[in-house]
C-alpha cells in the first residue's frame, strides 16, 4: 500500500476543518486535508447563513464552504478528494488509511469529520431513500414544488426546514412526537403562523407507503393510539444528527452519544497528537462560527504540540 508522510492531516472540510487548514498552512505545517463523503460539510445542504459573523446580508452555505477552501488552498494546504476509512493511532506517527488505498504518516492529526443526519431506522425510509425520502429539505424540496410533503422532527432544523418546504410545496404536515416543540421560540412562531403547515402534535410515523416511491405516510397519533394515512410525496426526516466517528472508536474516547471527548479548554483528545475539532466533538452548540473557532484551537495546538517535539 502506498505511504506517504505529513507534518499535519485534517480529516474532513466543513468550517472548523477549513479553519484549522488556514491557521495550519500559515505556521508553515504543510498540512493535507482530506475532504470526506460530503466536501464542504454540513453547511454545503443548506441555504442562508444569516448567523456568521461578517456577512450583514447574508451568505448561501456552499459559497461559504467554496470560500473557506479557496483561502485554505491560497495558503498552501493541499486539498484532497478522499475518506478516511480507518486509523492506526497505537504508535507514531499515526497513521490514517484513505480509501482503504493508501496511508497517510502523520504527525499530528486534526479530526474534523462533523456530524451526520440520523433517520427513524424503518424499512421503508431506506428502501425509498432518494425515491421520495430525504435528509434535507434544502437539496430536495424542489423536487416537491405544488405537491404535499411530511417532515418529522420538532428542533429548529425541522422548523427550518418546514418553512422552507412550505415555500414549494402546497401543504407540509409536520410530525411532532410530543405535545411540544424543541425548536426556538422564533422558529415555532415561524412554523406556527405558516397557513400551509399544520402540526401533528403526538404523533409519529408508522410507515411510509410505497412501492417504488413515496405514496403516502400512515401516521400514529400516541394519545389515542389511532392510525391515519397522509397522502403526499415526500418525507423528510429532520430529526437530528450523529457524530462521525466511528473509525476512532477504538482509540479515542466517546461520551454515550459518540462524540469525541476534547480536554476541556483544547481541541485534545486522549491520543497525543490527534486533535478534534467541530461537530465531532461538540454536542452543545454544533455552529459553523463555534466550530471555525474550534478548528482555529485545534491547528495551535498541533503546532505547538510539533514545535515541543521539533518536529515543526
Ligand atoms: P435536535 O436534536 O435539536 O432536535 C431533534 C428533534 O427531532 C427533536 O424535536 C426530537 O424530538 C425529534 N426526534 C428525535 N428522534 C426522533 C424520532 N425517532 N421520531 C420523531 N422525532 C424525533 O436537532 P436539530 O437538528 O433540530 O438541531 C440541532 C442543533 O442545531 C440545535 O442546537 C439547534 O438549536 C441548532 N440549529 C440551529 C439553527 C439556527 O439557529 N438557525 C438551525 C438548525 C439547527 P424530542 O424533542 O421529542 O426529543
Amino acid at each position: 500500500m502506498e505511504i506517504e508522510r505529513v507534518k499535519c492531516l485534517i480529516i474532513g472540510s466543513g468550517p472548523a476543518g477549513y479553519t484549522a487548514a488556514i491557521y495550519a498552512s500559515r505556521a508553515g505545517l504543510s498540512p493535507v486535508l482530506y475532504q470526506g463523503l460530503q466536501p464542504g460539510g454540513q453547511l454545503t445542504i443548506t441555504n442562508d447563513v444569516e448567523n456568521y459573523p461578517g456577512y450583514p446580508e447574508g451568505v448561501m452555505g456552499p459559497e461559504m464552504m467554496e470560500d473557506f477552501k479557496k483561502q485554505a488552498e491560497r495558503f498552501g494546504t493541499d486539498v484532497r478528494y478522499g475518506i478516511a476509512t480507518s486509523v492506526d493511532f497505537s504508535s507514531k506517527p499515526h497513521k490514517v488509511t484513505i480509501d482503504d488505498s493508501k496511508v497517510i504518516e502523520a504527525h499530528t492529526v486534526i479530526i474534523s469529520t462533523g456530524a451526520s443526519a440520523k433517520w427513524l431506522g424503518l424499512e421503508s425510509e431506506a428502501r425509498l431513500n432518494g425515491s421520495g425520502v430525504s435528509a434535507c429539505a434544502v437539496c430536495d424540496g424542489f423536487f416537491y414544488r405544488g405537491q404535499d410533503v411530511v417532515i418529522v422532527g420538532a428542533g429548529d432544523t425541522a422548523a427550518e426546514e418546514a418553512t422552507y418546504l412550505a415555500n414549494l410545496c402546497s401543504k407540509v404536515y409536520m410530525l411532532v412526537r410530543r405535545d411540544e416543540m424543541r425548536a426556538s421560540t422564533i422558529m415555532q412562531e415561524r412554523v406556527k403562523n405558516t397557513k400551509n403547515i399544520e402540526i401533528l402534535w403526538n404523533t409519529v410515523t408508522d410507515e411510509i407507503l410505497g412501492e417504488h416511491a413515496v405514496e403516502a405516510v400512515r401516521v400514529k397519533n400516541l394519545v389515542t393510539n389511532e392510525t391515519r394515512e397522509i397522502p403526499a410525496k415526500g418525507f423528510f426526516v429532520a430529526i437530528g444528527h450523529e457524530p462521525n466517528s466511528a473509525i476512532f472508536k477504538d482509540y479515542l474516547k466517546l461520551d454515550e452519544n459518540g462524540y469525541i471527548r476534547t480536554i476541556p479548554g483544547t481541541s485534545k483528545t486522549n491520543v497525543d497528537g490527534v486533535f478534534a475539532c467541530g461537530d465531532v466533538q461538540d454536542f452543545t452548540y454544533r455552529q459553523a462560527v463555534t466550530a471555525a473557532g474550534s478548528g482555529c484551537m485545534a491547528a495551535l495546538d498541533a503546532e505547538r504540540y510539533l514545535a515541543a517535539l521539533n518536529l515543526h
